[in-house]
C-alpha cells in the first residue's frame, strides 16, 4: 500500500484534508490514514482525480494543414500518437477519448496503454468514424449512405472493438469544401447509427455544429453532441430534456481563430472558423440556460491544439461561463458518465488510482493544472517522483 499523505484531497465532492491509500491501481482508503509500505509526502500539495478529456484524435499533432498527414505512413502516425499520449499524461490527463483515428490506430493504442506498452492516459476510442461519402474527414472516416450501410459501418467498428461510435451529423471546419453547419447523415441514418449503438449500450458520439444536425442526432438518441457551435434555444432544451452531453471543443477553435492564415492554416478553414466563433458563445448561454451536461472535450490535434494544453479548456469554460469547480466536474466525474467508466473521476475508496498532485486547489482556480508535480494512472506513477 503506498499512501500520498498530509495533503488535501480535491473533486467534486469538495476540497478537504485527507490521505490517500493506493493498493493495486486502486484507491483503497481516504482520510487519516498514517504511513504505508510507502508514503509520498504531499503536504502542502492538492490530489485530484486526473482529467478526462472526450474528444481527442491521437493520429494527429496540431499543424496548421491537417490534411498534409493524408500521405503519411501508418507507422509515423503512430509514432506520433506515443508521443501525444505521453503528452496528455504529463499534463495531468489520465483519461482520453479518441473520435476518429486512421484504421485501428486508436484502438491498438488503447491496448497498447492497457498492456503496459506505453506510459499514457487510459484510451477509449471509436476506431473510425462513420460519414456519409465526401463527407466530413473523408480522408480517414468509414464512408456509409442509407441506414443499412450506416449500421454496417457501426458494426464493423464494435467488431474491432469500439468502445464508443462517432459520427458526422453535420460538416466541418477543417473539410475544405464542406459546408460547417449543413446537415450530412440523415435522420434515418443517424437512427440506424444509434440503433447499431443500442444492444451493448455503447455511447455514441456525434460531430455537428449545425441546429438541424444537432436535433436530428439528438432526436436520434445520440449520447454526445460534439462542437454543437451553432447551438439553439430549441436544440439546448431538446439536449436538456434527453440527458444529450455537450462537449464544446473551444480549444479547437480557439486553436484556427487566434492562429489564422499566417500560421499557415488553410483560408478556408480560418474563415468557416471565425464564423463560428462568432456564434459559439450564442451556443454557450443557450446551454447554460437550458442546463445541457457538458463534458470537457478539446480536439486535441486540430491546428495549434496541443495535447500538452489539454487543460488550457478548463480556461475557455470558465471565460465562456462555468464556475473553476463546474469546468473541474466536466472534465472529471461528467466525462466519466459520458464514457460510462463508473470507477474514475473521483478521489474516493474503489476509484481507480488515476490521481495528479498540484500545488493549488482545482475547485478554485484551473491555474492548478499549470504544472502537475506527478501523475498517477491505474496507481501507477507515470510522471514526477
Ligand atoms: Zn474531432
Amino acid at each position: 500500500m503506498h499512501v500520498l499523505s498530509g495533503g488535501r484531497v480535491a473533486d467534486v465532492d469538495g476540497t478537504r484534508e485527507a490521505d490517500v491509500a493506493i493498493e493495486d491501481g486502486e484507491i483503497v482508503a481516504v482520510g487519516d490514514i498514517g504511513r504505508g509500505d510507502t508514503s509520498t509526502d504531499v503536504s502542502g500539495k492538492v490530489v485530484a482525480p486526473g482529467l478526462i478529456d472526450a474528444h481527442v484524435h491521437l493520429m494527429m499533432d496540431g499543424r496548421p494543414d491537417v490534411a498534409s498527414a493524408v500521405s503519411e505512413s501508418d507507422y509515423t502516425a503512430s509514432y506520433r500518437t506515443a508521443r501525444n499520449l505521453e503528452a496528455a499524461v504529463a499534463a495531468g490527463v489520465t483519461t482520453v477519448r479518441d473520435l476518429g483515428a486512421r484504421g485501428t490506430l486508436a484502438l491498438d493504442a488503447a491496448a497498447a496503454v492497457a498492456d503496459g506498452v506505453l506510459d499514457g492516459p487510459r484510451v477509449v476510442a471509436c476506431g473510425r468514424n462513420v460519414i456519409m461519402t465526401g463527407g466530413h474527414g473523408n480522408w480517414f472516416g468509414r464512408e456509409a449512405d442509407g441506414p443499412a450501410e450506416v449500421r454496417k459501418a457501426a458494426r464493423e467498428q464494435l467488431k474491432d472493438g469500439a468502445d464508443v461510435l462517432k459520427c458526422m451529423a453535420t460538416g466541418g471546419v477543417l473539410t475544405e469544401g464542406a459546408v460547417t453547419g449543413a446537415p450530412e447523415l440523415t435522420p434515418e441514418e443517424l437512427s440506424a447509427f444509434t440503433d447499431a449503438a443500442a444492444p451493448t449500450d455503447t455511447p455514441t458520439a456525434a460531430h455537428a455544429h449545425g441546429e438541424r444536425g444537432i436535433k436530428n442526432a439528438v432526436r436520434a438518441g445520440i449520447t454526445s453532441i460534439e462542437h454543437g457551435t451553432f447551438m439553439d434555444a430549441e436544440a439546448a432544451r431538446l439536449m436538456a430534456e434527453k440527458g444529450t452531453y455537450w462537449v464544446p471543443t473551444a480549444s479547437a477553435l480557439h486553436g484556427i481563430v487566434d492562429n489564422g492564415v499566417e500560421a499557415g492554416i488553410p483560408a478556408d478553414a480560418v474563415a468557416k472558423a471565425e464564423d463560428a466563433a462568432e456564434r459559439f458563445g450564442g451556443a454557450w448561454e443557450h446551454a447554460l440556460d437550458a442546463g445541457v451536461p457538458i463534458a470537457m472535450g478539446t480536439d486535441a490535434g486540430t491546428p495549434f491544439n496541443f495535447f500538452e494544453k489539454i487543460p488550457g479548456e478548463l480556461a475557455y469554460m470558465v471565460e465562456y461561463g462555468l464556475s473553476p469547480a463546474e469546468a473541474f466536474e466536466a472534465a472529471t466525474v461528467n466525462g466519466a458518465d459520458l464514457l460510462g467508466i463508473d470507477d474514475v473521476g473521483r478521489v474516493r475508496e474503489g476509484y481507480r488510482a488515476d490521481l495528479v498532485v498540484l500545488d493549488d486547489d482545482p475547485n478554485e482556480t484551473v491555474e492548478a493544472w499549470r504544472d502537475p508535480e506527478s501523475v498517477f494512472v491505474d496507481g501507477d506513477r507515470v510522471v514526477g517522483r
